[in-house]
């Protein structure tokens, strides 16, 4: 018999520009003097300079130049937060409409991932060994800085494909996994080695890994661990997490299998909390085919940390939101019935959400927690010498930039900072890469 592919509720990604729509907006651009587009990117890229090879049809240069700041441009020509960011402080929204700078990055990375307009050459490997836990937009990015600077460097990760949230977190009908494969795959052209399925503080310690012969290791382990909603009922069967929901559906996805046992038509779900994860979860459950979608959030739809368009595609998408809604239990006895909540009220004296004393009830059969996250601390406790703050959030400092209380041993993105983007992540990551350069140069130094 046919096999019936489960894939198809996922193809629903967001239309790229077409070559002509991309030199048309390319030409657009006003090549400022004083680019705020540039200013406003965390990792300043140099926008003007790769819109103008693209406004001359050189996409190959274009695709030159966005690779001397970023090794993800595809991804980050799709989830940035652009309209916060180069887009939003572009001089164009005054006049009308400000560049689209994230589609032009997306389709100068898509058209040279489809037709290798830019040969990658492997580095020359001998400024030393670096060992980078974690494969997410951090570990990807120290990892292709410092195999580009020369540096031999292999990444360990616990998930059975690298990428980080990029392959197990945010959906596929936002980033496609075809698309972060490809950027690992470019990563790999550079040398570098990747291992999964490995967990640091279980099959390996960072110990271990000095005895191999590693000169310096990189932790860029994430936020892991989902935050649990401090009300009774919260361990009833139907109360999950939303990232391990969101990692199922994407490992039932990637092996093309059914998701019915996850959620199905039958299913009433209640997404609790108002950020990316939240939108993303909801927006699965839409596509996974529940009855019906709900988003319950503590305070109010302008607070919410989601953006803005995300909120919007949910709400397209016929997801129902109410805000000012706080969860006091969940019910049910031997499986979720639903959630009871307090209403809330803004009050513009003290300009916070308090509660009032009404209660509603929504009826659920799943909950989906989506009220942050910290970190996993199972490496700093297996490691001598690795100090974290009272959250568990890795402590480093500024010199050499992102080194931790253990000689050798760096850290950044979100187990550093705190769940932030994509592009933050890279931003420190960037910067720790060269804070090991440096060390590593000095210890080979001290070694001659
Ligand atoms: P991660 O991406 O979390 O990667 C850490 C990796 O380390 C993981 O693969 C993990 O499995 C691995 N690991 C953990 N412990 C071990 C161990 N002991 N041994 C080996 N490996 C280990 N940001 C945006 O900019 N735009 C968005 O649209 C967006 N959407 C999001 C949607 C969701 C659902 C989530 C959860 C986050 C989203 N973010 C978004 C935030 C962004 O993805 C993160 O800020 C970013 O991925 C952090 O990067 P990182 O490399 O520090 O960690």
């Amino acid at each position: 018999m046919e096999k019936t592919s489960y894939k198809h509720k996922f193809i629903n990604h967001e239309e790229g520009f077409t070559f002509c729509e991309a030199i048309a907006e390319a030409k657009r651009c006003l090549n400022c003097k004083k680019p705020l587009c540039r200013t406003g990117c965390p990792i300043s890229n140099n926008i003007p300079e790769f819109i103008h090879a693209l406004s001359e049809g050189n996409i190959g240069e274009a695709s030159k130049i966005i690779a001397e700041r970023s090794n993800l441009p595809a991804v980050c020509g799709r989830v940035c937060p652009h309209e916060r960011q180069c887009e939003g402080s572009c001089i164009l929204n005054r006049k009308g409409e400000g560049i689209k700078i994230g589609k032009l990055e997306r389709f100068i990375a898509d058209r040279d991932g489809d037709f290798n307009l830019v040969n990658i050459v492997p580095g020359s490997q001998d400024k030393g060994l670096v060992g980078v836990i974690g494969s997410g937009p951090a570990g990807l990015t120290v990892a292709g800085d410092l195999a580009k600077a020369g540096f031999q460097v292999k990444v360990f990760d616990n998930q059975p494909e690298p990428g980080g949230v990029l392959m197990y977190g945010i959906p596929d009908f936002r980033l496609p996994k075809e698309v972060v494969r490809r950027e690992v795959n470019r990563l790999k052209k550079l040398g570098i080695e990747f291992k999964n399925l490995v967990t640091v503080g279980e099959n390996l310690t960072i110990d271990e890994m000095f005895k191999e012969g590693y000169d310096a290791i990189f932790i860029g382990t994430g936020n892991s661990s989902s935050k649990t909603l401090p009300v009774d009922g919260n361990d009833l069967p139907g109360v999950i997490q939303a990232t391990d929901f969101l990692q199922k559906v994407e490992i039932a996805n990637s092996e093309d299998k059914s998701t019915e046992d996850i959620i199905n038509s039958e299913d009433e779900v209640i997404i609790v909390g108002g950020g990316n994860t939240a939108m993303d979860a909801a927006r699965t459950a839409v596509r996974l085919g529940a009855k019906r979608v709900t988003i319950v959030y503590r305070r109010r739809c302008e607070d919410m940390p989601a953006l803005k368009s995300e909120i919007e595609a949910a709400r397209e998408e016929g997801v129902e939101i109410f805000d000012k809604h706080g969860p006091v239990c969940i019910l049910g006895t031997d499986k979720v019935t639903g959630m009871a909540t307090v209403e809330r009220r803004y009050d513009e004296d003290s300009n916070q959400v308090v509660d009032t004393d009404r209660r509603k009830d929504f009826p659920a059969t799943k909950i989906l927690l989506a009220i942050g996250q910290r970190p996993n601390e199972l490496i700093a406790s297996t490691t001598e010498g690795i100090v974290v703050d009272d959250y568990g959030f890795i402590k480093t400092r500024e010199n050499p930039y992102g080194m931790t209380n253990r000689q050798g041993v760096f850290s950044g993105g979100d187990i550093v900072n705190g769940p932030a983007t994509v592009v933050l992540a890279m931003k420190d990551a960037q910067k720790v890469a060269k804070g090991i350069a440096r060390y590593v140069e000095a210890k080979k130094l001290m070694e001659a």
